[in-house]
Parts: structure tokens; C-alpha cells; sequence
């Protein structure tokens, strides 16, 4: 479904992400794991159009959508629940929603589909008309992916979606997006800090470190060894 070639991305003198390959396909669950600074954000902004490739190419469904725009790529169905969740804190939580519906045609399924995400994220439903400022990080965070889900998006992508957030609140939130692939078929690119979390729950994961792709494999390849840690740390390189 998503194939990224050889992507190159710079910050000016800066590669922050070097040469780059993986695909996502149709229903998986990816992990982008790694440290501080690996290139894990710069890859998702990348494939959402925020910021442009130096180099390589980015395919949906087999046509590239390298340099195009963040509005263009989002109207093809791949949305991004950004690192920091940026809800609409003066908003309430029924607006928050309906503003992830706002490019849509379809308006007269909002409803259904708010109620969807309701069902996925009780809390939200029982805080619809709380102002969005007021809910807790995890809470916060429910919002954002429910915001992304109102796109109706073939593909999302998150940004550390544990960020800041206690295990049991991030327990119910990847609950949440486990169930999500399971009933919709929704493919999900999750980047993600902790290895152990990205063993739980992703089909597929790609070690990301300096910039560059150090390691991948299946969950079931990974489990009980420790080529994740030494692909992660960097101790393969001693
Ligand atoms: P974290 O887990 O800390 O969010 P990350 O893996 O998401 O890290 P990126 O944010 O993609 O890493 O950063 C990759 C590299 O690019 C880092 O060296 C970072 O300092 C650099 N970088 C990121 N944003 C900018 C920017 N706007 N200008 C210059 N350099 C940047």
C-alpha cells in the first residue's frame, strides 16, 4: 500500500534521514522504532507532505506522492495523528471530531461515524461537550486519533502515540488501535519509542537510528532475542 525508496531528507546541511527503504502494506500494523533523533518524526512528516524529500520516492497504491502537498496527500487517505496530539484545546470534543470531517464530502455519515469513535473511545463520548483543554493526556490523545479517524483514512500514521502517558493509559490506547485494524482493516504506521510496546503489537518493525534503517523483521522474528537492543543502542557497531 505505502512504499518509501531511498528516501533522503535534510534539514539543510543536515541529513536527518539517509536513504531509506520499507513498505507498509494493506492492513498491517508497521513500528518505526528508535532513540532520540533517529529520523522518526522527519519520515512521517515526510510522508504526509510537510516536508519535502531530498531524494527517493514515496508510493500509495503504487503512485507516487513524493513533494506532493499536505493537503493533496490527506485527500488520497493517509492522515497523521502528529507527536503532541495538537487538539483544539478552546473546542469541545464533539468540534475537535467534526473538524477531522471538515474535507469530506460525504457529511451526511459524521454522525455514524462520531458515534463509531465513541464506541472505539467511551470517554469521549460520555466528555462530547467538554472543552478538549480540559481532558487528560490520554484522553487528549484518544481525541487526536478519533480526530484523524473522522478523515476516513486508508492509512494513518502516528507519532508516538505513548508520549508522556502512564502504561495503563497507553495499554487502553493501543487497545484501542489493535481492535481498530481488527474490525476496519485500517492500516496503521505507529512510530514508536519503546521496543517492547512495537513487539506487542505491530506485524512488521523497522529500526530507525542515525537516519538510517538499521534492522527490520516480523514481531515473531524479534521476540526473545536481542537484535532489537543492539539495533536500537548501536552495540552491533562495537
Ligand atoms: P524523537 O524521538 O526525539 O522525537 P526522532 O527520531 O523523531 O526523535 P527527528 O525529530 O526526526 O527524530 O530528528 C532527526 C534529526 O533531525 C535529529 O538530529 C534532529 O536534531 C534533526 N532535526 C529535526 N527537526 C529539525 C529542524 N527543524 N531543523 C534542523 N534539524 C532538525
Amino acid at each position: 500500500m505505502l512504499s518509501i525508496n531511498n528516501l533522503t531528507v535534510k534539514y539543510g546541511q543536515i541529513t536527518a534521514v539517509r536513504e531509506i527503504s520499507f513498505e507498509v502494506k494493506k492492513g498491517e500494523i508497521a513500528c518505526i522504532v528508535g532513540p532520540n533523533g533517529a529520523g522518526k518524526s522527519t519520515t512521517l512528516l515526510t510522508i504526509s507532505g510537510v516536508l519535502k524529500p531530498s531524494n527517493g520516492d514515496i508510493n500509495l497504491d503504487n503512485n507516487t506522492i513524493a513533494g506532493f502537498s499536505p493537503e493533496q496527500i490527506a485527500g488520497l487517505g493517509v492522515t497523521q495523528v502528529p507527536e503532541g496530539r495538537h487538539i483544539f484545546t478552546s473546542l469541545t470534543v464533539e468540534e475537535n471530531l467534526k473538524v477531522g470531517a471538515a474535507l469530506r464530502n460525504d457529511k451526511d455519515t459524521i454522525a455514524q461515524d462520531i458515534e463509531r469513535i465513541t464506541t472505539l473511545f467511551p470517554i469521549l463520548g460520555e466528555r462530547k461537550q467538554q472543552q478538549a483543554g480540559k481532558l487528560s493526556g490520554g484522553e487528549q490523545q484518544m481525541l487526536a486519533i478519533g480526530r484523524a479517524l473522522m478523515t476516513n483514512p486508508s492509512i494513518m500514521t502516528i507519532d508516538e502515540p505513548s508520549l508522556g502517558l502512564a502504561p495503563i493509559i497507553i495499554d487502553k490506547v493501543y487497545e484501542a488501535l489493535v481492535s481498530l485494524r481488527k474490525e476496519t482493516g485500517l492500516t496503521l504506521l505507529i512510530v514508536e519509542q519503546s521496543a517492547e510496546r512495537a513487539l506487542q503489537v505491530a506485524d512488521m518493525i523497522y529500526v530507525l537510528r542515525n537516519g538510517e534503517i538499521k534492522l527490520k523483521g516480523t514481531s515473531k522474528e524479534l521476540k526473545g532475542n536481542d537484535k532489537i537492543s543492539k539495533a536500537y543502542f548501536g552495540f552491533d557497531e562495537r
